[in-house]
């Protein structure tokens, strides 16, 4: 693979859920360090990643993760409607629960009305 932005890099990264070593990364990049270097500062001022030093024999490089972002609450609402999962005390069966069916009819029908 050659990264070409930063969004080819992000996706390398984020398929490390326990980080990558950036003295790594370009490798698997199949980029320099220097272009490297350029992606991940890019990621990093923008919040992409977060980087955490780290020595490996002696010296010192960094380990990158994708940073967590906090849920789209609007990802939660159909309408005004808030899914009924959010503090559901059911014993769940998703596949045949009818209060997230009638939810998801109410966000379809949402959608359809855009
Ligand atoms: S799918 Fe239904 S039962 Fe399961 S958590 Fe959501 S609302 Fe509750």
């Amino acid at each position: 693979m050659t990264a070409e932005t930063e969004d080819d890099a992000l996706e390398v990264i984020r398929s490390h859920p326990d980080g990558v070593l950036q003295s790594e990364l370009w490798k698997e990049l199949g980029v320099d360090s220097r272009k490297c270097s350029r992606l991940v500062k890019k990621l990093l001022d923008d919040g992409h990643v977060e980087r955490i030093e780290y020595r490996k024999e002696g010296i010192k490089t960094y380990v990158l993760r994708a940073a967590k972002t906090p849920a789209d609450p609007n990802l939660l609402l159909a309408g005004s409607e808030l899914i009924p999962c959010i503090a559901c005390e059911l014993e769940c069966v998703v596949e045949e629960c009818p209060l997230l069916m009638d939810w998801m009819y109410q966000l379809a029908i949402e959608e359809f009305q855009e």
